[in-house]
């Protein structure tokens, strides 16, 4: 099982959590700009454009819903902290992200991207305080694992984790660029996505 994609296709855009379709167990990614989510979501579905790779951090601003074929869905949520955005812009956006995050039923687990070289940002470590205070479920995850260097990997996994208060077991290490780590996230996904 863990060798194939996660069989996602995209369902719809929205930007309120009421307006989204029910299918089921949702799992949903967010992290800050450019930390590599839509790069994550394409190798665990195994397509490069499933989800947007841009370079111009900030672009999508939905929440993008993805339907898991054999049952549930995937739900790409905006990234937050790009610099560039006006007040009033990150405003609605953080109450968009809130909303959908305390009021989705579906929701069973969300998946918290910190870039593995240099995270958890302050921005990051207020999404997780958040989260815990809402009793809302999650799970860590490390990008671009590859970026480094072996040298340095043991003492960055602990300050990574020391950074978001949690144990190093706790957190899945990925590389969408190398492949590292992803059939054990898809298989994570799976597990939440038909219990
Ligand atoms: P998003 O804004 O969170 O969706 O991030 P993207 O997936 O668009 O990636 C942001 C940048 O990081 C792009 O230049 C990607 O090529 C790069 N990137 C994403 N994942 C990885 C990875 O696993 N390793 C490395 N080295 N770069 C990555």
């Amino acid at each position: 099982m863990g060798s194939k994609p996660l069989q996602l296709k995209f369902v719809q855009s929205a930007t309120r959590a009421h307006q989204l379709p029910e299918l089921g167990p949702e799992v949903a990614f967010v992290g800050r700009s450019n930390v590599g989510k839509s790069s994550l979501i394409n190798a665990l579905a195994h397509q490069r454009q499933l989800a947007r790779v841009s370079n111009t951090p900030g672009r999508t601003q939905l929440i993008n819903v993805f339907s898991h074929v054999a049952g549930g869905a995937v739900v790409d949520l905006p990234g937050y902290g790009y610099a560039k955005v006006p007040g009033h812009i990150r405003g609605d956006w953080s109450s968009m992200i809130e909303g959908y995050l305390l009021e989705r039923e579906e929701l069973v687990m969300v998946f918290v991207l910190v870039d593995g070289e240099i995270g958890p940002t302050p921005l990051d470590v207020q999404m997780l305080e958040w989260l815990r205070y809402n009793d809302v479920p999650h799970t860590v995850v490390a990008t671009k694992s590859d970026k480094v260097k072996s040298a340095k990997r043991q003492r960055r996994k602990r300050d990574l984790a020391e950074g978001c208060m949690l144990e190093q077991g706790d957190i899945v290490w990925a590389s969408a660029s190398k492949n590292v780590g992803i059939e054990r996230l898809r298989d994570l996904v799976i597990s939440h996505l038909t219990t």
